[in-house]
This record gives C-alpha cells, structure tokens and sequence, in this order.
C-alpha cells in the first residue's frame, strides 16, 4: 500500500520538472530526490519513506559521502556513494541513495560545489558522523558514477 503511494508521480518543488512514476521507480524504491536538479523535500520524520514531517521545505542537495556498514557514514571508499540533504528551513540533514536516473553533470556539481560549505555546516556534519567526500575522493566518486551508469545502459539493453 505504501509503496503504491510513494511511488507516484510528482512536480519537483524546486526546478519545477514533471517526475514521471517511471523515472520514480529506476533503480530505486522511496525515491525521494528529482534526477535532474537532485532538490529532495523534507518529508520524512523518523525513517525513510515515512511522510510525517510537518516542515515539507525543500531540502538542497549539499554533498556525497559514502555509506559504511552498520549505518556510518565517511569518506573512506568502499562504501556506496550516497547524496546528502540539506532542509534550507530547519537544517535537517538525510542522507540517500543514488539512482541510476540521476543526472551525473549535477552530481559531480554538487560535489564540486560542496568545497565552498561554511564550517558549520561542515561541523554540524561531522558531529552526526557525516563526511563529506572532497577532492581527494575524485577517483572513487568516478568509479561508482561509471558503475551506476554501467548498470542502467544494461538495463536498457537487456
Ligand atoms: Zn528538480
Ligand atoms: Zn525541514
């Protein structure tokens, strides 16, 4: 039943782009985030896909980091590239996952913007165990774009 719900169509709260249920459902299940800008819109309250928060704001995406076992989140590689959130109302910071539909221009943006974040927004990352990638993690934000690509052009073609 929730699923059916989420996954509908909608309007993205910032670059205005319809977001059809099919972009909605590649590769991804609670897509929550537009392909093409990546804006998100503060939704959730205590999990994923919940739909309880009051707030509703749009939500910037601000930067990647990797998403280790056990819930963590650094910036050491091996883990899954993951976008980070930021609600420009209350500050809510989520962190969510990449799908094979996103615009990668955009996401290598974004990652090349988030060198500029002030410093406490920076602090308040670290202080909930969030690191940000930075430029040093180049080649394995590349590979995992690449890989992510790979997989959608086998979808297609399969
Ligand atoms: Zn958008
Ligand atoms: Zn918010």
């Amino acid at each position: 039943m929730r699923n059916i719900e989420l996954n509908t169509d909608f309007k993205c709260i910032h670059c205005r782009s319809f977001v059809s249920a099919g972009i909605i459902l590649a590769g991804v299940n609670n897509r929550n985030h537009c392909p093409y800008c990546l804006w998100s819109r503060h939704m959730d309250l205590f999990e994923a896909g919940d739909r309880l928060s009051g707030c509703k704001a749009r939500m910037q995406p601000v930067g990647l980091t990797l998403k280790r076992v056990h819930k963590k989140y650094s910036a050491a590689s091996g883990g899954e590239l993951m976008l980070v959130h930021l609600c420009i109302e209350c500050g809510s910071i989520s962190i969510n996952r990449i799908a094979s539909d996103d615009d990668f221009q955009r996401i290598l943006e974004v990652f090349d913007a988030s060198d500029g974040l002030p410093d406490n927004l920076l602090a308040s990352l670290q202080d909930r165990g969030i690191a940000l990638l930075e430029y040093e993690n180049l080649e394995e934000v590349n590979r995992q774009l690449f890989g992510v690509y790979q997989q959608a052009v086998m979808a297609v073609a399969a």
